[in-house]
């Protein structure tokens, strides 16, 4: 990775740990202690991605995280949020201000790194939800056909599983919380609400043959299609 990475986060070792391990990778990595800070960093130096921490002395990181995703200039810079443990609210919260994953503290460096590149990945490959073929493993999702094929076992879905199948799956590894889904299904021009998803995720996987086997439930915090 030789990718320029913004680090905004005040606990001096996390900071240390980050841009340790991230240079280690060949990343070009800047700190900034205050969510100010890192905006006025962001205006004078685009970066390829974003580590915020939630907790931050004055502005916080929802607010940090609501204005670059607010902004045409700034909107799709990556940005991987940070939170410590057990506050899944602040999670949801984080990824429905547009946030795109999350770490939770304590994190081992691999993971960061981990994390970090499937995040800078995801941005490059971000595939047409409309006429077009996705393949997952053995799942073949034809957009066009309106057709699901399990191995070559074809499924047969409801629109509604269909397309939250087709949403889930257009960004494999991707966790959405369930208004996140509702919202992406809508801009397919179908209206579901949060309440259902769940009843419609446990149909989804009965019909392609197992519990987890493609769609992973995030506790607390919603739905992903498995990597
Ligand atoms: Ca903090």
């Amino acid at each position: 990775m030789n990718d320029h990475i913004l680090v905004i986060e005040d606990e001096e070792d996390i900071l240390e740990l980050i841009t340790y391990n991230l240079s280690r990778e060949g990343c070009r990595v800047n700190g900034a202690a205050t969510g100010e800070a890192g905006l006025a960093h962001v205006s004078a130096n685009k970066p390829d991605l974003i580590i915020l921490d939630l907790m931050l002395p004055g502005m916080d990181g929802f607010e940090v995280c609501r204005r670059l995703k607010n902004d045409p200039a700034t909107r799709a810079i990556p940005i991987l949020i940070v939170t410590a443990r057990g506050e899944e609210a602040d999670v949801v919260t984080g990824l429905e201000l547009g946030a795109d994953d999350y770490l939770t503290k304590p994190f081992s460096p691999r993971v960061l790194v981990a994390r970090i590149r499937a995040v800078l990945r995801r941005g490059s490959r971000d595939e047409a939800a409309d006429g077009t073929v996705l393949k997952r493993g053995d799942l073949t999702i034809d957009s066009g056909r309106h057709q699901v094929l399990v191995a070559d076992r074809e499924v047969t879905l409801t629109s509604t599983e269909f397309r939250l199948l087709l949403f889930l799956a257009s960004r494999p590894g991707w966790v959405f919380t369930r208004d996140q889904i509702v919202n992406g299904i809508h801009e397919m021009n179908f209206a579901v609400t949060a309440r259902s998803i769940d009843v419609q995720i446990v149909g989804l996987r009965k019909k392609l043959g197992g519990e987890n086997t493609y769609i992973e439930t995030v506790r607390g915090v919603g739905y992903r299609f498995r990597e």
